[in-house]
């Protein structure tokens, strides 16, 4: 893959490494079985002892870096999604999970939890969504009550990605009923804390670990409070900053993958005399695909880029590149399907689960059209 002007040696390096530890390991877990569970432990596993857990945590708890390296984040996110779109959740997850008690978490919270992250030893997840408050993030009924040293926890999260499998959450939940978004505020929960309970695993269209967690009656000690009261949404908004542009990367990763299986599979595969690459209608797809493809990536390395140089917030950078790859992505995939006929189809064929795999980026951390609300209110600022 050619490397973008964004990058520099350090970027180079990780991404050879990467694609190294793909190949290598990751790929045997890319097939799909029942034994999902064991697989995304397996992955964080090879993720840790390959050192790829250390760019999700700040140098002074375990990483690499003073603070989180972005451009780096999507590089993996990219090399692990060309191979494996469960690969590519675990590896986000860690980040996701634990970014808000980086971003806003006590020194003891951070000293507690983010060191085992990078480690492999501990498995984060972030519990935003409920049944009823999905893009209206203000419409969470989640509750937390202040009582002497503890908060109580009442509510339902749902679509939590690694639900059953991770050891803390952090958790939204309104400690102001009354204030709607500004009455949020954010908790790291303890799996093993009484009163949390797993509702239900859901199955997904691709490999995903997700489900419904509850909270009934479930107390917290008052210092697992991230940042202030009224802070959640806040915090929650500064980590899909950063977490957007990455999803972004990994549609690029899964979009890569689905040209390269068209680029070879239309040279191998002939009809009426002649590879399918030699028909003009097949040659003007693969120069469509590499076009938008190349549009992607620059926009999710420009967002990446421009918030490792030190800018506050990336808003609009990382919504349009959210919003056009995971988009593009859709498109490219589809056309790799199209230029493999009935192969394309087959259940177990790459670009069959790219399919799949891509169809959820789409959704999770704000939908294409969240996207767009947040780019035109961007553009419309100050007009
Ligand atoms: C694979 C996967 C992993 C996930 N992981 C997590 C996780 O780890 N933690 C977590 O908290 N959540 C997670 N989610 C939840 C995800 O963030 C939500 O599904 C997403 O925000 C959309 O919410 P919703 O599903 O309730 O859809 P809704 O908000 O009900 O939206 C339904 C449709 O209406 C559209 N819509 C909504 N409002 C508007 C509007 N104002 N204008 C135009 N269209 C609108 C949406 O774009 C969508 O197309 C995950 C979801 C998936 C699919």
């Amino acid at each position: 893959m050619e490397l973008l002007p964004f990058f520099t040696e350090k970027h180079r390096e990780l991404e050879s490494t990467v694609r190294q530890f793909a190949e290598r390991d990751v790929a045997p877990c890319a097939v799909e079985d029942e034994h999902e569970e064991a697989r995304a432990r397996e992955l964080i596993r090879l993720m840790a002892s390959a050192g790829l857990l250390r760019y999700v945590v700040p140098e002074a708890y375990g990483g690499l870096s003073p603070r989180l390296d972005v451009r780096s984040l999507c590089l993996i996110r990219d090399g692990l999604a060309y191979v494996s779109g469960l690969a590519d959740t675990m590896f986000a997850m860690q980040g996701l999970g634990s970014y808000p008690i980086t971003l806003a978490g006590s020194e003891a919270l951070k000293r507690r939890y983010l060191p085992p992250v990078a480690r492999g030893e501990a498995i984060a997840a972030f519990a935003l969504t409920e049944p009823e408050a999905g893009s209206d993030v203000s419409a969470i009924q989640a509750t937390a009550n202040r009582m002497d040293d503890r908060y109580e926890l009442n509510g339902i999260k749902t679509f939590i990605s690694n639900a059953g499998l991770a050891d803390f959450y952090v958790v939204f939940a309104k400690t102001d009923p009354g204030q709607g978004h500004r009455g949020l505020s954010a908790f790291v929960v303890e799996a093993s804390t009484p009163g949390f309970v797993l509702d239900e695993k859901l199955a997904l269209i691709a490999s995903h670990p997700i489900g419904r967690v509850k909270f009934e009656r479930c107390h917290i000690p008052r210092d697992h409070l991230l940042g202030e009261e009224g802070e959640g949404f806040k915090i929650a908004m500064q980590t899909l900053d950063v977490f957007r542009s990455t999803v972004a990367a990994a549609a690029v990763g899964m979009a890569r993958r689905a040209l390269d299986e068209a680029l070879a599979y239309s040279q191998r595969r002939v009809q009426f005399g002649r590879p399918l690459a030699e028909f003009q209608g097949i040659q003007f797809k693969l120069a469509e695909m590499a076009t938008e493809l190349e549009a992607a990536r620059l926009l999710v390395y420009r967002a990446a880029w421009k918030k490792d140089r030190g800018a506050a917030r990336v808003t609009r950078e990382s919504s349009m590149a959210k919003f056009y790859a995971t988009e593009a992505a859709q498109r490219i995939i589809d056309q790799a399907v199209q230029i493999h006929g009935g192969q394309g189809v087959v259940r177990g064929s790459v670009v069959e689960r790219l399919y799949r795999e891509i169809r959820a980026l789409r959704i999770y951390e704000g939908t294409s059209e969240i996207q767009r609300i947040v780019i035109a209110r961007e553009l419309l600022k100050g007009c």
